[in-house]
């Protein structure tokens, strides 16, 4: 069995999203975790020259765990297309000029009806989680979401691609959703909806006390 490392005490959250900020102190906090962000500390951005959400989110952990001399925390997500191949993957970020996602679900939408791809259009969300200690440890977690793109997109709630993202098994696209419908985690250990929660999970199971 894998042996992993659990993470206690001071930790820096790898990550100058508020929003993020706030979901991981929302999880961790209850079992006694204190997060400072990288952004309250100074510390600089990397690059994400990573090909993958893993290596991406193992390059900002492994930065801000050597800078800060503390275990840091981050994470990287983004939503892929099966039409499209995978994109926009981990360039989700990076086809929303200027943060407009009515743009970058428009794009979706065109580039899969430039490429006569029938429906339903079929898509996923991934989260990736990595947590590094300054002598050099990693773990590494993933949680994933499938379900189907939907034009127009519909709600206002959420962020990101969530209004064209209907997951399986719902009626209810992400934009229309609760916070808490997205994100929570079931008190009965079920699994639960998104792909960060579902990150979460697993890492709650291996690394937290
Ligand atoms: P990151 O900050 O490099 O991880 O960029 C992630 C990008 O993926 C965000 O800017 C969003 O565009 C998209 N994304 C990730 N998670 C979600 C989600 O839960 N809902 C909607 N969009 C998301």
């Amino acid at each position: 069995m894998t042996q992993h490392r659990k993470l206690s005490g001071l930790v820096v959250a790898a990550t100058h999203n508020k929003g993020k900020l706030a979901e991981l102190k929302d999880l961790l906090e209850p079992k006694g975790i204190e997060l400072v962000s990288a952004g309250a500390l100074g510390l600089p951005e990397p690059e994400e020259t990573g090909d993958t959400f893993v290596a991406n989110a193992l390059i900002k952990a492994r930065a801000a765990a050597e800078t800060a001399q503390l275990p840091a925390l981050s994470d990287d997500s983004g939503l892929c297309v099966a039409g499209l191949d995978g994109a926009p993957g981990i360039y989700s970020a990076r086809w929303a000029p200027d943060g407009n996602f009515a743009a970058a679900m428009a794009r979706i939408e065109a580039e899969l009806k430039a490429r006569g791809a029938v429906g339903p259009w079929r898509g996923w969300f991934v989260s990736a989680l990595a947590i590094a200690w300054p002598d050099g440890h990693v773990e590494t977690f993933e949680g994933r979401v499938d379900g189907d793109l939907v034009f127009p997109p519909r709600g206002t709630r959420g962020f990101g691609y969530d209004p064209c993202f209907l997951p399986d098994g719902y009626t209810l696209t992400f934009g229309e959703m609760t916070a808490e419908e997205k994100h929570g985690l079931p008190a009965d250990g079920s699994l639960a909806l998104s792909h960060r929660a579902r990150a979460f999970q697993a890492l709650a199971r291996a690394c937290l006390p």
